[in-house]
């Protein structure tokens, strides 16, 4: 997969992707990261990429005519697909991660001050996605979190050992509870069904904590996720464990 990203910081990005997970897929050559400093395509002859509203309005507002060039440059097929991030755009999540990981080129554009001219928007990109209900200051964290949860899911980008099948989200309940050891420390024990080594006792207590913990946490994404028979009969049985703590207490 290659991914070009159009900044004005990109040393930014370079500090990130260079590191751990994603860095070792950029060596190997799974995941392909150009950043692009869409400055560098400005026709003023100051490099001013960004200029004042029109109609008025606090703030500078980047110009069409840098992106528009930088687009240009880029070496694009029928497949590639141009994101622009955007505190208006749809709120990125993991399935759309997963959507985007089967793309084999993606532009990801980054916005600065007060945004980009509503042309790029309108004319020059497929897609606008925001990573929540929040207003950043620049699109490069944005662009850096859309990176990060899309090159995981490129085949062999994570080994074997750190599989991403199980998941928050990838299963559509969030992951059971992990330990390592040691077994107990300050007091502080680790179920003992986990270190029984009966395989299916350890199945059915992930699958049932994986339950419960969505319920608890997060009972908007339980309440969409279809229960099979043994996990109805696990949910009924975390029902009656969790009044029982709330009658304790
Ligand atoms: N005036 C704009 C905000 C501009 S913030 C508005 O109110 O909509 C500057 C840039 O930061 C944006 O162009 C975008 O690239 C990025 N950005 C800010 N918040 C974001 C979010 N929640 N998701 C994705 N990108 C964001």
């Amino acid at each position: 997969m290659r991914i070009d990203i159009l900044t004005l910081f990109p040393d930014l990005i370079h500090s990130v992707i260079k590191e751990s997970i994603i860095g070792r897929a950029i060596e190997s050559g799974k995941v392909e990261i150009n950043v692009i400093n869409f400055r560098e395509y400005s026709t003023n002859k100051h490099k001013k990429v960004d200029d004042y509203i029109f109609g008025g309005g606090a703030g500078m507002l980047i110009s069409v005519q840098p992106i528009y060039d930088c687009l240009q440059a880029i070496n694009k097929s029928v497949n590639t697909k141009v994101l622009l991030t955007s505190p208006r755009g749809v709120t990125f999540n993991q399935e759309k991660a997963e959507n985007l990981a089967h793309e084999e080129h993606l532009i990801i554009i980054c916005g600065h001050y007060e945004g980009i001219d509503e042309r790029v928007s309108e004319y020059l990109v497929d897609e606008e996605i925001s990573i929540g209900d929040y207003v950043l200051t620049g699109g490069e964290l944005a662009a850096l979190i859309i990176v990060d949860a899309v090159s995981r899911l490129v085949p062999d980008v994570l080994n074997k050992a750190d599989s991403h099948i199980n998941d928050s989200f990838s299963t559509k309940l969030l992951e059971y509870p992990q330990y390592t050891r040691p077994a107990e420390y300050m007091g502080m024990k680790v179920p003992d069904v986990l270190m029984s080594g009966n395989h299916k006792e350890i199945e059915t207590y992930r699958l049932k904590e994986s339950i419960r913990i969505t319920y608890k946490r997060r009972p908007d994404l339980l309440s969409k996720y279809q229960l099979n028979k043994q996990e109805s009969k696990l949910f009924k049985e975390i029902i009656t464990e969790e009044q029982k703590t709330v009658e304790k207490e």
